[in-house]
């Protein structure tokens, strides 16, 4: 009977705390570094939501390791709704890159929903000699086979975009590892790397801006905010095509009323008339409603996983 009134109390407050949810502000852990474009997906993507959840929405970087040690301590907070993940395709590919990894990322969380999918841009620093995509190729088999591409650690986005360049040139490239493309765009500009591959939501002011040399965009078709710039496919990288889809997901266990919550604020989030606007000027959309659900993410980051470890296990290169 005491076990019973024990239970009992504590469904009622577990439901209560769903009620009253959110009740202090949430943490948002971003497993890249701070003025990178996960950060700005992030940080614009939590104001909307914590306007609807009317709170406030705090942001923490904690990038290295190919997001694994940000996205590791969500995986071991508490279930609470009160600290919660955005990251990117990264989360899928650490899952083979990465096998040490202390958690198991396709039963790891309960999924909010996805958010965006950015197109990615391949892009040099001033000065390097190349002015077109098909300059580039040439440089990089010829005079410029020294060059140095930055990316944001094994299993990120611009690693992928970076081994599916080098490996249709069929080139080897010197990678230097960040813990974001944030610092990456800062030494970009300042020469201290040469290339890089980056989502437009980083890239897209740098390039009008003239600060780095944009080659080409890994969408099918042009940008509207980059009308100049050639997609891989027209500017000779035959087929070439990435985009990166982000989702915001909680730990496991988190309750389904939690859950419901957050998937309410995130979908009425992508259609705040600001979010659009802000997400636009980087050269992104909002995921259409139908997207923006727990099952959908929940899905995506399944078959996202199924996607990536044969094409991994072939080239039998990992990250430990
Ligand atoms: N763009 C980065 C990546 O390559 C991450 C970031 O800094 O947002 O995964």
């Amino acid at each position: 009977m005491r076990l019973f009134a024990i239970i009992a109390a504590l469904a009622c407050a577990t439901a209560a705390s769903a009620q009253d949810y959110p009740a202090r502000p949430i943490n948002i852990i971003v497993p890249a570094a701070a003025g990178g474009p996960t950060d700005a997906i992030s940080r614009i993507t939590a104001q909307a939501m914590g306007k609807i959840l009317g709170q406030q929405i705090t942001i923490e970087n904690a990038g290295g390791a190919g997001g694994t040690i940000g996205t590791g301590r969500v995986v071991r907070a508490d279930p609470d709704g009160y600290t919660l993940l955005i990251y990117h395709v990264g989360l899928s590919t650490a899952a083979t890159l990465y096998r040490k990894l202390a958690y198991d990322t396709k039963s790891a969380f309960a999924a909010i929903g996805l958010v965006t999918e950015a197109p990615m841009t391949i892009i040099g620093r001033p000065g390097l000699p190349p002015d077109t995509l098909k300059e580039l190729v040439a440089y990089l088999k010829g005079a410029g086979a020294t060059t140095t591409l930055a990316n944001a650690g094994i299993g990120s986005a611009s690693h992928l975009c970076g081994m599916l360049l080098t490996s249709q040139l069929q080139l080897t490239l010197t990678t230097v590892p960040y813990r974001g493309t944030g610092p990456v765009m800062n030494d970009l500009i300042g020469k201290q790397v040469d290339m890089t591959c980056d989502q437009a939501t980083n890239t897209t002011g740098p390039i009008l801006s003239k600060q780095v040399k944009a080659y080409a965009i890994t969408t099918k078709s042009r940008l509207n905010s980059l009308p100049d710039l050639p997609t891989a496919d027209e500017a000779g990288l035959k087929g070439f095509e990435l985009a990166v889809w982000h989702g915001v997901f909680a730990p496991r266990g988190t309750p389904p009323a939690v859950v419901q919550k957050l998937s309410a604020a995130l979908t009425g989030a992508l259609k705040d008339p600001d979010l659009v606007k802000r997400f636009r000027e980087i050269s992104t959309e909002p995921m259409p409603a139908d997207k923006a659900t727990p099952a959908a993410a929940q899905q995506k980051l399944a078959s996202e996983i199924d996607r990536w470890a044969p094409i991994i296990k072939a080239a039998g290169e990992y990250a430990d």
